[in-house]
Formats: structure tokens, sequence, C-alpha cells
């Protein structure tokens, strides 16, 4: 676990989605956030990021609430924000963008952008994600009737309006300068979720006033974009900070499938969450 110095009065958060039972890497990050609001006398917020209905399940909501007492973390639970309450709020800051000529409608599908990009040759990726090589952008048009259709983010022509001097402060790297052109133009919104993850948490960690988010360095690459739509949005920009994610025995990454990693299967097999922490500790 990392021992750092926070600053003062730090509103950090845990934002699970509840998509399988929270493992290993669960727990030490939900630890560093409520770790850090405790050393700086600040507070510790919960949210629930279940927009995708498609995957989310109420019962793995009420075993974050388990696990997480089982940790002994103390949320303010007035304060637990659950997304899919809000999603007139993800939709206003949609229309927002789209009054500022921001957002248009993308039919492409995932093989479509595939064999646009190899096309088009030398198909730049981020990641393993091709970038989307913005077909729909230079072809706007509506949707017919029952199509489907995602909502993406003119980057660039955001970037005119903001300006390409968006910096972040990262805890552990200093300060960063975000450059999210290098991701295309991302989905805020599908016809059948509302809100992409991105939009939907940038809302809410101002909303929730939070200083200092704290997660995995798998979303140091977010924070690129959610600079950007808080430029856009007028929000403020908080502190960050990404800390290393956990591997399994065989060196892999936690996954919400590998159930022997989850919390509760510790706590089945008779461990203390004393002990329990005291391994991630040595993590
Ligand atoms: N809901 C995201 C997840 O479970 C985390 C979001 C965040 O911390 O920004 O991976």
């Amino acid at each position: 676990m990392p021992l750092n110095t926070w600053g003062s009065l730090q509103v950090t958060r845990f934002a699970p989605s509840p998509t399988g039972f929270l493992h290993k890497g669960h727990a030490y990050s939900a630890l560093i956030a409520y770790r850090a609001a405790e050393e700086s006398g600040g507070r510790f917020l919960l949210r629930i990021e279940d927009i995708d209905v498609t995957r989310c399940r109420p019962e793995y909501t009420e075993a974050i609430f388990a696990d997480l007492a089982w940790l002994g973390i103390n949320w303010e639970p007035q304060e637990v924000l659950i997304q899919s309450e809000h999603m007139n709020d993800y939709q206003a800051a949609l229309a927002k963008l789209d009054a500022m000529g921001l957002i248009y409608k993308c039919f492409c599908t995932r093989k479509e952008i595939a064999a646009e990009a190899a096309r088009i040759g030398g198909a730049p990726h981020a990641g393993e994600t091709i970038i989307y090589p913005g077909t729909c952008r230079n072809n706007p048009r509506e949707a017919k009737a029952g199509e489907n259709y995602s909502l993406r983010l003119d980057i660039e022509k955001a970037l005119k309006i903001t300006g390409e001097d968006l910096f972040w402060e990262d805890k552990e790297l200093g300060q960063i300068k975000a450059n999210p052109l290098r991701f295309g133009d991302v989905i805020l919104a599908r016809k059948d979720t509302p809100a992409s993850y991105y939009l939907a948490c940038t809302i809410d960690d101002a909303r929730q006033g939070v200083t200092l988010v704290t997660r995995g360095e798998d979303l140091r690459d977010a924070t690129d974009i959610q600079v950007l739509l808080q430029a856009l949005l007028d929000l403020p920009t908080p502190l960050y900070y990404h800390h290393k994610l956990m591997a399994d025995k065989e060196g892999k990454r936690l996954a919400k499938r590998s159930d022997s990693e989850s919390i509760r299967s510790f706590k089945e097999r008779g461990m203390t969450s004393k002990e329990f922490i005291a391994m991630l500790e040595q993590a």
C-alpha cells in the first residue's frame, strides 16, 4: 500500500460497477480511497456505477455494501450515488455538448470500423483499440426508425473550444498534459445506454465534490478524456492518483470472473478481515 501525503480534507470515492463480486484488487482500491480520506481528515463517498443495465445486477450492489462493511470501510450512507437514478443529468450534459455542435450519431459496427481502418491503411491504435476513423463524422445523417447508433464526441472540434492546454495533476507523476486526441472520437452514449463511463463518471465526480480520484492505473487513459469533458462542461478537475493493479498468481490482471480472488471467497474460507487487509498491505 502506498504511504502518501494527500493534502488536507480530501473528498475521495470508490466507484465500483456491480457487474460481479468485488475482488482483492477492488478491496485494495477501496482502502486507498478510504485511507486517503481518513488521513487527510476528509470524506469518503461511495458511488455505484450501474449505468449498463445489461450487465449490472442488484445482488452485486448488495454484495458491494456487505464486502465494504466487512473490510471496516465506513461510507456516508445518505450520500451513496446510484448512477441509474441520474440518467436525466447525463442526458442534460449530452444535450449541452450537442448544442455546442460536438456530438454526432455513429452507425458503424465494430466490423465496419475495423474494415474502414484497414482500408485507409496504417490504422492507428490506442492500446488494443482501433481509433475510430471518423466515418460518420464526415458523413453526418439522422437515424432511420429503429436504427441503432452511438453518440460520439468530436474531439478535434472540442479542443478548438477548450484549447489544447489541458492539464491534470497526478499525485505520482506530477503535472500531465491531457492528450485526448490519441483516442479518437470516443463514445459518450449509446441508444440503449444513455451515458458512457467517461461522461457519467466526470459528471458525478463533480457532483459529489470529489477532490482526489484514486483508481487503478488501467483508467489513467480515461483521465485525458475526462479532463476534456470537465473543461467543456465547466466542471472542476480533481487531483488524481492511479495505483498499481493487483495480479493473480500467474501475474494476470484480476477479473470479476475469477471467483477465487473475490473478497467473499476469502471470507468464506475463514480469513478475518484483519488478515485479509494485512495480505493486501504486503502486496
Ligand atoms: N466503475 C469503474 C470500475 O468499476 C471505476 C471508475 C473509476 O474509479 O473512475 O472499473
